[in-house]
Order: structure tokens, then sequence, then C-alpha cells
């Protein structure tokens, strides 16, 4: 996702402590601390502008969130819409998700979304895809146990790499959905920006699966 540099951002971010962590090594195994009630933890890796996430946790009062993105002056975008929100079950982190086992404990988050994760088609950039081992062997660390790990894409390529590196770590499938959209089984789709803009060019492909315990 490309963005323009936004002026506000960096004084919006440092008005709103309370919403966004910088340093989230710090929180480490104390999570919980930042919201006003221990619920479930679930975590968003790529969160974009924030779409996906609000509205999770506007559907699911019972449960907590956490939006975590790599690029600046895109999580700010999304600290406007948390803060427009008003909810107190969402916390957003901007960092890189690949070190996201040394900022939650083991068994301290009870699921994952990728959603519209960027593709990395080159093969030398493999190792840069949120579903490649390196990743995974990130998540599979701080999972609680029969945690799911849920990734949507409307990109082929990186869905069939993704069912592959998923399946190679030994992950156990819960659901695949080859037409997310066409799908009569009520399976939960809370649509993200991208899928919006893109959902019309074709279908939207979703894996949920969890590590074997
Ligand atoms: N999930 C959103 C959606 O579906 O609308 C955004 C999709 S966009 C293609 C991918 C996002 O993931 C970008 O905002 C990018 O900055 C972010 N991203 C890529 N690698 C990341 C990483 N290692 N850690 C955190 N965010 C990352």
């Amino acid at each position: 996702m490309r963005v323009r540099n936004k002026p506000w951002a960096k004084d919006y971010v440092a008005e709103h402590p309370d919403k966004m962590v910088e340093q989230p090594e710090t929180l480490l195994g104390n999570w919980q601390s930042r919201f006003p009630s221990e619920q479930p933890l679930f975590v968003e890796i790529g969160t974009g502008k924030g779409q996906f996430i609000v509205e999770m946790a506007r559907q699911h009062p019972d449960r907590n969130f956490i939006g975590i993105e790599i690029q600046f002056s895109v999580i700010a975008a999304a600290l406007k819409k948390v803060v427009a929100s008003e909810l107190t079950n969402i916390q957003l982190v901007h960092t890189d998700g690949e070190a996201i086992n040394t900022f939650f404990a083991a068994g301290e988050v009870a699921g994952l979304y990728l959603n519209f994760s960027d593709p990395w088609p080159k093969k030398r950039h493999t190792k840069r895809r949120l579903t490649s081992p390196v990743f995974l062997a990130h998540y599979a660390d701080v999972l609680q146990p029969k945690g799911s790990l849920q990734f949507k894409t409307d990109n082929r390529g990186l869905f069939e790499y993704s069912l592959g590196s998923l399946n190679n770590f030994g992950m156990v499938f819960d659901g695949v959905w080859l037409d997310l959209h066409a799908a009569t089984d009520g399976v939960e789709d809370i649509q993200t920006e991208y899928e919006q803009k893109f959902s019309a060019k074709g279908p939207i492909y979703q894996v949920i699966a969890h590590f074997p315990t």
C-alpha cells in the first residue's frame, strides 16, 4: 500500500498514546493491561487503514483486538478510525509483524488475521511473505493451543503458496474457501479496504488453520 507522507500524522499519533503502542516489547505478556476488560486477544498483521479490525471490534465486544501495521502514515489513518469509533477493545501497534514473538508471550494470542498481505511475487522475496515459514514459526510461538490463523487474499499465487507453506509446517486446516463471497456456509466475512476494492475482479480466497498441539 503506497501512501503519501501525512504531515498531521506525527502530532496526531502523539496525542493518542492510549490507543497506539510504538514500543510493543514493553508489554510482553501484559497486553491485557491496555484494555478495560481481560478478554481473548485477536491480532491482525498488516492492518492497513483499519477497516477490518475496527469492525471486528465493534461486532465482538467480548474480545480484545490489536492491529499491527509497519507503515506509519497508514497506521495513522487507522488510528483516526479507532478514535472515531470510541471502541475500547482495540489497540494499534506500529511495528514489523515479523517480530511478533518478541512482544507477545507464548499463548497470549487467541487468533491471528492476515488480510490481503503483500504478495512479494519474486522468489528471492519469499521470506517476506507473511505466510512464509519464518513468520509461521513466530505465530506458533504466540498462539494459544488451537488458536487460529485466518488468511484471505485475492491473489491466487500467494494463496497457493500459503496453502503449501501452512501444510508443510504441519498446520491443521479448519476450512478453505475458493470463493469466499459465494460461500453459503455462514462464514463470517468482515470486509477490508482491499477486499472491497478488488473483489469485483475475481474470487476472494480464504484459509483458516491451527498449529498441531
Ligand atoms: N489488510 C489491509 C486490507 O486488506 O485492506 C491492507 C492490505 S495491504 C496490501 C498490506 C498491508 O500490510 C500494508 O499496509 C503493509 O504496510 C502491511 N505490512 C506488510 N508487511 C508487514 C509487516 N511485516 N508487518 C506489519 N505490516 C505489514
